[in-house]
């Protein structure tokens, strides 16, 4: 891609990488206490080789065979990827060793294959319990009801490290509501860690249209993709 382009995104990712920090001071937080997630799913290799050049070196994927193409075209051993999308069963043996974090655990019997594929890799595995704060039967998550649960037997895997909660509020709500979902988010996460006895320092939540509403709420992680990438491709 040419020089333009590059140029382009590293300066949308630097807008970026202050309005971030910004908002952090203005919440009355350390601008390092809040982690951009480049969101990199349908994008180019050339796009996350420029920013990691810069010194971007978390990266967001979405699908499967797609990052671990990804990964193996970049051979950047700095470049840590975080999970993000739907994880079927059957693939969850390509997670462990290959991504620092899985976002998007959603349920006991994937816990239990990502700790025997972590068992026989010898990785301990940092994850994160999606929440479907807005029960919708079409997307990934525990619902709130079943969370304490969940929690509680993830947290007992010892291959599995429970970092915190993520969420992807249902799209259609207004800023004021999306803010409030990542209000609840930040409180069940109080809530759990106080009923298993052990801190949860991660909540990842908030992206391109909501990263503000989102660190406002106390988002430690945010998932950018478009603000910094410009559009997907399908
Ligand atoms: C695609 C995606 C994002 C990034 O969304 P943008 O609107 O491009 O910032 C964040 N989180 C998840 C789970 C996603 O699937």
């Amino acid at each position: 891609m040419s020089e333009e382009h590059d140029q382009a995104l590293v300066l949308r990712w630097q807008e970026t990488l202050q309005d971030v920090a910004d908002r952090a001071r203005r919440s009355g937080r350390a601008p390092a206490d809040v982690q951009i997630i480049a969101v990199s799913k349908r994008q180019p290799l050339c796009a996350i080789r420029a920013l990691a050049a810069c010194g971007q070196l978390d990266f967001g994927e979405n699908y499967v065979q797609e990052a671990l193409e990804k990964q193996k075209g970049l051979a950047l051993d700095a470049v840590q990827w975080h999970f993000l999308g739907r994880l079927q069963r059957n693939k969850a043996k390509f997670v462990p060793g290959r991504f620092v974090m899985l976002h998007s655990l959603d349920s006991l019997p994937l816990a239990r294959v990502l700790q025997e594929k972590c068992e026989t890799v010898g990785v301990v595995l940092d994850v994160l319990l999606q929440v479907n704060l807005g029960q919708e039967p079409q997307k990934g998550g525990v619902t709130e009801a079943d969370l304490p649960e969940v929690a509680r037997g993830v947290a007992e895997m010892s291959a599995l490290s429970l970092r915190g909660l993520m969420a992807l509020p249902p799209f259609e709500l207004n800023l004021a509501h999306k803010q409030r979902a990542f209000a609840r988010l930040a409180r069940l996460r109080d809530r759990l860690q106080t009923g298993l006895g052990r801190s949860l320092d991660v909540l990842s939540m908030g992206t391109t249209d909501d990263y503000p509403q989102a660190i406002a709420e106390g988002a430690t992680m945010v998932r950018i993709g478009t603000r910094i990438f410009g559009p997907r491709a399908c």
